[in-house]
């Protein structure tokens, strides 16, 4: 079969490390009960006044094609929201409305790069990050941010690479470590990309889930506004994780390309979908601080259960719905630590290293099931490193 080098090279190298969440999914196939600590979905669903909201909207007729930049209605919601939460003056025509942050990542990464354009992503990354940059046709260039730094990237190391590339993804609050830029990083981040005329990507797809310090968007530094594209998405803030709804904000003119590559592609996104989002934003901080509660309550819980001992460190969350462990006294790399526990104790968690070197001898646990469940599984995970540390000490 003949197929695009570009859809071939969509996946290549993405898959080191997924080998823990593809055996979990099969002992849950064989009937083995596995809980499962891997993929970031809340354990409640989507609350049924939104989904009611989504029934009515079809009723009233939205049920059509829509605007392909998405519903005004919807828009005017997302543009004010930017602008309360960030301070940056934002019109609804700087909106455009996809189908989840995933479509903001391609959409972003198409209107920026061209065929075999470097396009920079900090390393540990979401999963998808490399293979979103393959699938336009750029080539994804890695910059590691250190665990001895508590995985804040250092805008030096940007700079070095910088000179050839046409954009910059950032994430944060970050997935998978739980950190939050610091306003001296994203000070610096900023200062690299108009320095280097480089669009600044910002994954904010976490802005509700702050636990420690404040999210600042870099939208909202000197002259920022003009080359930053920032992706939002109801997944996480509103528990909407199958309704596939997000945004891109951004400049007028590059909404407009964008909404163009939307025309033909996606078509834009279904009206009741939309009608749900604007019922759900308008159910205001106050529901999206309720849906966030549980990971910040978790993210205290993994803590607690981690005092007063130092075989497994973990990267205190400042936000997000993960906790990063360092494993690494167990002598094991990730991979072979997720894949042991798996087997012994039916506890299925990502290995660092499905994110980038940089995360290697970590595991990210995501917070996503009962505290009662976390707890338990947390406390086998520590019994089971404390033997291997032992081991690997003899
Ligand atoms: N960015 C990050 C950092 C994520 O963790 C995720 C989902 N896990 C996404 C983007 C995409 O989410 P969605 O497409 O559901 O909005």
């Amino acid at each position: 079969m003949q197929v695009s080098k570009r859809l071939k090279n969509v996946t290549v190298g993405g898959s080191d490390g997924w080998g823990v969440f593809y055996r979990s999914r099969q002992m849950k196939a064989q009937g083995i009960p596995v809980v499962e600590l891997t993929v970031g979905e809340h354990d409640i669903a989507t609350d049924p006044e939104i989904l009611k909201a989504m029934h009515q909207a079809g009723l009233d007729g939205y049920v059509g094609y829509q605007d392909f930049q998405g519903l005004l209605q919807l828009r005017e919601r997302v543009a004010d929201r930017v602008q309360r939460t960030t301070g940056v003056l934002t019109n609804p025509d700087q909106v455009l409305i996809v189908p989840g942050g995933q479509a903001g990542l391609f959409a972003t990464h198409n209107l920026t790069c061209d065929e075999g354009d470097t396009a920079l992503y900090i390393e540990p990354y979401y999963t998808t990050y490399p293979g979103t940059i393959r699938s336009v046709g750029g080539v994804p260039c890695a910059i590691q941010a250190h665990a001895a730094n508590g995985f804040q990237p250092d805008p030096a190391d940007i700079a070095k690479v910088a000179s050839n590339a046409r954009s910059l993804l950032i994430n944060s609050p970050n997935n998978p470590t739980g950190v939050i830029y610091s306003q001296e990083t994203m000070e610096g981040i900023a200062q690299v990309c108009r320095d280097e005329d480089l669009w600044l990507i910002s994954d904010e797809v976490y802005d509700t889930q702050v636990w420690n310090g404040t999210h600042l968007s870099p939208r909202a530094l000197p002259d920022m506004a003009e080359r930053t594209l920032v992706i939002g998405s109801m997944s996480k803030s509103h528990a909407m994780t199958g309704s596939r709804i997000g945004w891109v904000v951004g400049p007028e003119e590059a909404v407009g390309y964008m909404g163009d590559l939307a025309t033909h592609t996606t078509y834009g996104v279904p009206g009741f979908i939309q009608m749900a989002a604007v019922h759900a934003l308008d159910m205001g901080s106050e529901f999206e601080a309720r849906i966030a509660a549980p990971f910040r309550r978790r993210r205290d819980l993994v803590m607690g259960v981690l005092k007063g001992q130092n075989v497994v460190r973990a990267i205190p969350a400042e936000g997000a719905m993960y906790a990063m462990l360092d494993i690494r006294l167990t002598g094991m790399t990730g991979e072979e630590f997720a894949m042991e526990f798996l087997e012994a104790h039916h506890v299925a968690v990502m290995p660092g290293e499905s994110f980038g070197a940089a995360a290697g001898g970590h595991l990210r646990v995501a917070l996503t099931v009962a505290d009662d469940r976390l707890e338990v599984a947390l406390r086998q995970l520590l019994a089971f490193a404390t033997e291997r540390a032992a081991r690997a000490a003899e």
